[in-house]
Order: structure tokens, then C-alpha cells, then sequence
């Protein structure tokens, strides 16, 4: 036998049944955002890698140890997207999109990271996206954040909690920027090697530090949103104010900066505490400053992402997953005759009950194994062809699920009937 061909670590294929559960779960949000008015569009898995050092930030752990880069054919350098803001930036200013319109889109597809598989960690992984361009008011964040916290209300989950702050404008940053390098300079000695690093480069991004040695550091740091600009300011209370008024939930958590460089004001995440340490399942933020840094012209944006594996996790945990559809009808027939006659009625089935989901038995087998199969289908009932029916042009239904006696029908009464039941 040949040496058995391996995955790829931190890949994973989706099996039965959780592909029908997660296109389920797909078309709950799709049909939310569409509600919304959000609009559909897809963009590569591949881009230059210069487009995510630019966006992302040179010295965030995406850049600097999770990226799948590599040469081209052609030796340039490629870059498997590692989240999709980017990407949808790109291909904004590339379409003209940011030329005094507004757009509010969407995609979803898969994000690639080498990180440290792990429950909820993954080199790929799939993310629901949206993105809003050229909304530059409080409104559209609100409207966001009320957009996500009704998708947690329609599938059901009750443990996800909002936090969210303001990062100010870029000028802001820069001034608390000052005021952060000076307080950790003055507690040089207590740095870890990456965040001494960073304090050169890019003194926030200590913040976002997981070493929990620095944490105590990081708690007596000063605090951005003490530092806001008044119109930042201004707009995060009024987020504050919506979020009050439609009653939902949240925490300010000043030590929110996000893993990303090109978040402006707004940044907020969806946790939750059921999924242990993988507890973020929804993150986002406004990126006034990116379109105009990518190269195209100055227009406010913001945009956010769902994790889906963690969503789907967090459904399970919370016993929502989404209900897989099982089969109205389970047909067999017995012999060839039979099996051509069963085929004719579950197409005919088919053209009348379009939603239905009807189930042919294939590859012959007795009738006890056939039936075996029909009832483990999870089928409401059984259709049977067998000689008798065949001559008489009947079939013969039998409920799977409850006691009630089966039936002689004709083929012809056969859709409506059903359709009724
Ligand atoms: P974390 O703090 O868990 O590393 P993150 O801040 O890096 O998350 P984002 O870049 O904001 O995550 O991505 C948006 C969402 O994508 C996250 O909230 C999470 O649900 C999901 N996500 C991020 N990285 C992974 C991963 N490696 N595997 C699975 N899901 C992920
Ligand atoms: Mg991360």
C-alpha cells in the first residue's frame, strides 16, 4: 500500500453533517444582510503582499509571523489573504467604488493564518465580512453593531457580549502614541523582547499583548479614550447613546486596539465566554485612513468580521445549531422495473414539490435493507414499488414516524396527497 497522503495542519474538510449546518447558519446571515441592504460581491484569496504589510500593519502578528507568502512563477510576491478587509479595499479603489458613491457589501470565504492549530484556532478558516465605504457618520457603526447583535437574537444565542471602544483619529493616536512610549520607556526593564520591538515601531500594539507577564503593565497604562478628540468623542457617545436606547448590552473596554494598524474611532468585538479561550467571535472597526493610504482617495469605511467556525461552535454550545433538513419521502422499488418506475415518480415529485426533499434509494438491496435505510434517512415516510404497484400503477406509502397504516395511492393522487400531509 502507498504511504498515505496527509492534510494540511490547521486545514480542515467539512463533513457531513455540519456542511448542511453551516450553509444553513450561511443563509440565516445572508438573508440578515440582504434585509439590511447589503450587497454580495467576492474577492481573491490571493493579492500582493505589499497590499497587507501597507494595510495590516508591519509590525502586527499577522504580518510578522502568520502570513502565507510566497513567489510566483513570475517572483512576485503572493500573499494567501489573511482576512478580507484588504482585499475588499483593494478592490474598491480598483472599481472606481470609492468615486463619491456609497457601498455596503459583503463577502465570506476562507482567511488563512499560520497559527498554533488549536479548538477555534485554524490556519484556514472561514470569515462572513462586511464592509461599508463612504459612510462617514455615527450612523452606519450603529447601524452595524444593531445588525449584529439582531443576528445573535434570530439565531438564538444569548451569550455574546459587546465591547467596544474609540481608537480617535490618527492625530489623536499619534499624540497618546507619545504619551505611551514615554510611560513604557519608564518601565523598560519589565518589556518582553516583542514588545521592546514594538516600542520602536509600534508602541499600541503593546497593548494588545497576550503575555501575561505584562499585563499588570498594560492595566496601569494610560488610556486612550481619556485622549480622544472632541469629534471623536463626540461620535463614540453617540454610538453609546444608540446602543443604550435599543437596549443592548455593552462594556467599554479601553484596552481594545485590535490586532490591525488601520483602525480609526470605533473598534468593537463580540465575545463570548462559552468557547474558552477562543472567545472573540465577531471583531471590527472603522478604518477612516486606509483607502486614502492604499491609494485611493480619502473616504471613510468601516467594516467587520464573523469567525464562522467559532459562530457555529458557539450555536452548538448554545444548542442552536441549525436544523438539517430531513427527507419527506424515502422511495424504493423492487427490481429493475420497479426502480425505473420510482425514478419517474420522485422526478414527478420533484417538479411539484420543489422544496421537498425526496430521496431515491440506490443500489437495489432486499426490502427489510432498503426500509432500513428509508427509516435511518430520518424520511416521514417510505414510498414502495413493488411488483403489485407496478401492475396496479400505485405506490404504496408508509409513515416512518409515527403508527398510523400505510397506504395504497395512485401515482396520480400521489403529489397532492402528499402535499397536503
Ligand atoms: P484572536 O484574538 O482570537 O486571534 P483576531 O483578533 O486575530 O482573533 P480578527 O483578525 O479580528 O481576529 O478576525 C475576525 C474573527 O475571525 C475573529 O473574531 C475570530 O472569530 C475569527 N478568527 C480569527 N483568527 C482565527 C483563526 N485562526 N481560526 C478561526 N477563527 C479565527
Ligand atoms: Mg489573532
Amino acid at each position: 500500500m502507498s504511504e498515505k497522503i496527509r492534510p494540511v495542519r490547521g486545514m480542515n474538510d467539512l463533513l457531513p453533517p455540519s456542511g448542511d449546518a453551516w450553509l444553513a447558519l450561511e443563509a440565516q446571515v445572508q438573508s440578515l444582510l440582504q434585509s439590511y441592504g447589503y450587497q454580495h460581491v467576492r474577492v481573491p484569496l490571493l493579492e500582493y503582499t505589499d497590499l497587507f504589510k501597507r494595510s495590516i500593519g508591519d509590525a502586527t502578528d499577522i504580518v510578522e509571523k502568520e502570513m502565507y507568502t510566497f513567489a510566483d512563477r513570475n517572483d512576485e510576491s503572493l500573499t494567501l489573504r489573511p482576512e478580507a478587509t484588504a482585499g475588499m479595499v483593494r478592490a474598491a479603489i480598483t472599481n472606481g467604488l470609492t468615486h463619491n458613491q456609497k457601498h455596503k457589501l459583503w463577502t465570506t470565504g476562507p482567511m488563512f493564518r499560520y497559527e498554533r492549530p488549536q479548538k477555534g484556532r485554524y490556519r484556514q478558516f472561514y470569515q462572513i465580512d462586511v464592509e461599508a465605504f463612504g459612510y462617514a457618520g455615527p450612523d452606519i457603526d450603529i447601524e452595524m453593531l444593531l445588525m449584529s447583535a439582531r443576528l445573535w437574537s434570530v439565531l438564538g444565542l444569548k451569550r455574546m457580549q459587546l465591547q467596544i471602544n474609540s481608537l480617535g483619529t490618527v492625530a489623536s493616536r499619534q499624540a497618546y502614541r507619545e504619551l505611551l512610549v514615554d510611560y513604557f520607556e519608564s518601565h523598560r526593564e519589565q518589556l518582553d523582547e516583542d514588545s521592546v520591538r514594538r516600542l520602536a515601531i509600534n508602541p499600541l500594539r503593546i497593548l494588545d499583548s497576550k503575555n501575561p507577564a505584562l499585563a499588570d503593565l498594560i492595566q496601569g497604562a494610560p488610556v486612550l479614550t481619556d485622549h480622544l478628540d472632541s469629534e471623536s468623542a463626540a461620535h463614540f457617545a453617540q454610538i453609546r447613546e444608540a446602543l443604550d436606547a435599543h437596549g443592548i448590552a455593552y462594556t467599554v473596554n479601553p484596552r481594545l486596539v485590535r490586532g490591525l494598524d488601520y483602525y480609526t474611532r470605533t473598534v468593537f468585538e463580540w465575545v463570548t465566554d462559552a468557547l474558552g479561550a477562543q472567545g472573540a467571535v465577531c471583531s471590527g472597526g472603522r478604518y477612516d485612513g486606509l483607502i486614502e493610504q492604499l491609494g485611493g482617495r480619502s473616504v471613510p469605511a468601516i467594516g467587520w468580521a464573523i469567525g464562522v467556525e467559532r459562530l457555529l461552535a458557539l450555536c452548538e454550545a448554545e444548542h442552536r445549531s441549525p436544523a438539517v433538513v430531513t427527507p419527506l419521502v424515502y422511495a424504493i422499488g423492487m427490481g429493475e422495473p420497479a426502480e425505473h418506475k420510482v425514478r419517474a415518480v420522485c422526478e414527478s415529485l420533484r417538479d411539484t414539490l420543489p422544496d421537498a426533499l425526496i430521496i431515491q434509494h440506490l443500489g437495489g438491496g432486499s426490502m427489510k435493507s432498503q426500509l432500513k435505510q428509508a427509516d435511518k434517512s430520518g424520511a416521514q415516510y417510505a414510498l414502495i414499488i413493488g411488483a403489485e404497484e407496478l401492475a396496479s400503477d400505485t405506490v404504496t406509502l408508509k409513515p416512518l414516524r409515527d403508527r398510523s397504516e400505510q397506504q395504497a395511492l395512485a401515482v396520480s393522487e400521489l403529489a397532492t396527497i402528499l402535499s397536503e400531509m
